[in-house]
């Protein structure tokens, strides 16, 4: 049985958050481990829910926007520059239950001993797509119902398709596909938006988005691929169909906290309760980024909130005397 490797600082996540937390520990000398997911179609991918994006065009520093995927591959090339070590896997299980040193396995989660000791932790472990949770929607994920319009918008070529949602992620979703479809319905629950004033602008004015308001998408209708969407008017509960090749599912996420839920205190709605910058219930765990944000969750606080788990970490290392 190989025995656990023994890191200072272990980042479990490759966001804004994570990453930024690697580039600042690996500068002070901590070298810290990243481990940091696996391809996956949702978004719990390495480099996180930027990889599922187009534009950014809010993050300081780049005045005619960058690519998520392209910010991301730089934040890792900066944290690897600095003697970060990038583990693409992901983590099977913690053992938060005593103190530091804190089990961490990749791999098998019932190995006797875990993959790594960490002195300090950093969770960073982002948040996931919301699904609708209809009949079908399931069983035609990656065949014609996607939560990801970067990846599979070119799929929808010529084609009539469906944006669940009324937020910002919804409006983006909309706006990119029109890249590709014909005709781009936002189907929404409500009659208004709950998107920022100049998203939902750009999507209202957009010749090729239709909205659809008060519906409630009861079902994703197709055999082996999507043929149309059951729907129900919340107002007048008449019931219909849709007739839309595709299904692009946009309506907000879930922190990814499963791994750590009954070790850390997690707020009502599932995040992780941070206190005094990053620091959660058990001394030497760090939390950063989505998976403790559920206000901000923008790429720029996720990364500021990155630099603090860094900061926070380095310090508690420090007044131990490591
Ligand atoms: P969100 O703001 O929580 O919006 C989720 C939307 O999905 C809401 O309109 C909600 O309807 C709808 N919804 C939720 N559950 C549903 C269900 N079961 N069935 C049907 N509809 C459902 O989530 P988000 O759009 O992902 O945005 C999250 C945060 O990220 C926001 O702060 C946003 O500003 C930010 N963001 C910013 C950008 C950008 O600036 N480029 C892009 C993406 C996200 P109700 O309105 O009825 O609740």
């Amino acid at each position: 049985m190989p025995s656990p490797q023994q890191v200072k600082v272990l980042i479990a996540g490759s966001g804004p958050a994570g990453l930024t937390a690697a580039v600042y520990s690996a500068r002070a000398q901590l070298s810290p481990v990243v481990v940091e997911g696996e391809p996956s179609s949702t978004s719990d991918q390495p480099g996180g829910q930027l990889m599922l994006t187009t534009d950014v065009e809010n993050f300081p520093g780049f005045p005619d926007g960058i690519m998520g995927p392209e910010l991301m591959m730089a934040m890792r090339a900066q944290a690897e520059r600095f003697g970060a070590t990038l583990l693409t896997a992901k983590v099977t299980r913690f053992d938060l239950s005593g103190s530091s040193p804190f089990g961490v396995w990749t791999g098998d989660p019932e190995a006797n001993e875990p993959t790594y000791e960490a002195e300090a932790l950093i969770v960073a472990t982002g948040a996931q797509s919301l699904m609708l949770g209809v009949p079908g929607e399931d069983r035609l994920l990656a065949h014609g119902v996607s939560t990801c319009a970067t990846c599979d918008g070119f799929f929808f070529r010529g084609q009539e398709i469906a944006v669940a949602g009324g937020g910002d992620s919804a409006m983006e979703e909309a706006l990119f596909l029109t890249r590709f479809a014909t005709k781009v319905t936002v189907v929404h629950r409500r009659d208004q938006l709950r998107a920022s004033r100049i998203m939902a602008e750009r999507a209202a004015a957009h010749p090729t988005i239709e909205f659809r308001w008060n519906t409630q998408i009861t079902e994703v209708l197709g055999d082996t691929k999507v043929s149309g969407l059951g729907v129900t008017d919340t107002v007048t509960g008449e019931m219909g169909r849709l007739a839309v090749t595709g299904l692009f599912v946009a309506i907000g996420h879930r922190p990814n906290t499963d791994l750590v839920a009954g070790q850390l205190e997690l707020a009502d709605n599932g995040y992780v309760v941070t206190h005094d910058g990053s620091k959660t219930n058990v001394d030497g765990v760090f939390a950063c980024g989505d998976v403790q944000d559920h206000y901000y969750r923008q790429a720029i606080t996720a990364a500021g909130s990155g630099c603090m788990a860094a900061i926070d970490a380095e310090r508690w290392l420090e007044a131990r005397g490591s």
